[in-house]
């Protein structure tokens, strides 16, 4: 895995022996002739930089194909607007990431298909998967922000049972701590901005298909749609692979350490973090991941002005939305990356206005330990 992270595209240009790949920024490409087209005509299409990034992605997911998008986003959507037509049942988390709750939501009322919000962490989850026939089943697991496990290998069977897809949101592990083709996954979807890329400078997306067909049809409709990535985000997003397994390790050293410092605290109500013995996934997390990951979500007793407190004053934590970078951020999803969602689903979901959700960087484990710990004081003199 880190060998081919690390090995990616290196040693592949044959006009001048460049170990690291060119970045090709042309929008176009000459023809040899007429109707004789190269590899290469029109980079939304097509573009070697963005080609290069696209097979590594694929190789890590042990998928037949991948296509990189423009973001995220982008890559959700090729992935809805690709496969499901009005009068299909696309079953998704109840706890998904805002930005894709929100895009089914407006999706299943603009195309007419029938969005059903699922707790997919359930032990009944698959048989309700399975009687509802989705067309598509979305699944993200670890859970955004409340880092709930789903069973992949049993949601897989469920959906496949009854003829429909599944589709992984894999942006909080990466495939260094999950693969989910491996566990029954059709797709696997990733937020590069995240892990993949991992120094918080560049948007993109990725879309790895389980089959040729699949990965055939998610690099037409992407063109099609014109998600395709830009090359300099490429070039970056491939220089920031390069180092996803040094980066993953450490995330988790260091978040492994600051949930030690959480865990048990007066003004921690719960922590949620599935290295955590008691959380209600760890046996699953433990089977179906190399590892917990660096993403860290706790309750805090005094509610938001305990939040107020504990955020304001962290030097090593910057209050912002976004995950997956090598320094250290805060954020309050009740009012940041889930402000999409109206409040009643908000509570539906769990989300309390008390939660904090950490993305843990690289930095020394003690600086951060110090920051959360003189954080949580000031949470609890806010509670009294
Ligand atoms: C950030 C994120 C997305 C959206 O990705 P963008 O690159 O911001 O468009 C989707 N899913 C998850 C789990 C995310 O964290």
């Amino acid at each position: 895995m880190r060998t081919a992270a690390v090995r990616a595209g290196i040693d592949t240009d044959a006009a001048e022996g460049a170990v690291v790949p060119p970045l090709y920024l042309s929008t176009t490409y000459r023809f040899e002739g007429l109707r004789t087209p190269r590899a290469f005509d029109y980079s939304r299409s097509g573009n070697p930089t963005r080609s290069l990034l696209a097979d590594a992605l694929a190789e890590l997911d042990g998928a037949a194909g991948a296509v990189v998008t423009a973001s995220g986003m982008g890559a959700i959507s090729t992935v809805l607007l690709g496969l499901v037509a009005a009068g299909d049942v696309v079953v998704a988390p109840h706890d998904a990431y805002g930005g894709t709750w929100r895009l089914l939501d407006a999706l299943a009322r603009r195309v007419g298909f029938d969005l059903q919000l699922l707790d997919l962490t359930a032990p009944d989850a698959p048989a309700r998967v399975t009687s509802l026939a989705p067309r598509l089943l979305w699944v993200e697991t670890p859970s955004n922000p409340l880092l709930g496990i789903s069973d992949l290998a049993a949601l897989g069977e469920a959906a496949h049972a009854c003829g429909g897809l599944m589709a992984v949101d894999n942006t909080f592990c990466s495939p260094v701590l999950q693969r989910p083709i491996e566990l029954g996954a059709d797709l696997v979807v990733q937020s590069s901005t995240k892990y993949l890329n991992g120094h918080s400078d560049v948007i993109g997306g990725v879309v790895a298909s389980a089959t040729v067909q699949l990965a055939e049809q998610m690099a037409w409709w992407a063109n099609c749609l014109g998600v395709t990535g830009g090359a300099f985000d490429s070039y970056q997003t491939m220089r920031g692979l390069r180092t996803l397994g040094v980066r993953m390790a450490a995330h988790q050293a260091n978040a492994a350490s600051v949930v030690d410092a959480l865990a048990g605290h007066a003004a921690v109500a719960r922590v949620y973090y599935p290295g955590l013995p008691d959380h209600p996934g760890h046996a699953l997390a433990a089977r179906q991941m190399a590892g917990f990951g660096g993403i860290v979500s706790f309750d805090l007793a005094g509610g938001e002005d305990a939040v107020a407190a504990f955020v304001d004053g962290l030097d090593h934590f910057s209050l912002a939305e976004s995950l997956g970078g090598v320094e250290s951020l805060v954020c309050h999803p009740g009012s940041m990356t889930h402000a999409a969602m109206p409040p009643d689903v908000q509570a539906a979901a769990g989300l309390g206005p008390g939660l904090v959700r950490l993305s843990v960087g690289i930095e020394d484990p003690d600086d951060l330990v110090a920051d959360i710990t003189a954080g949580l004081a000031r949470a609890a003199g806010a509670l009294s």
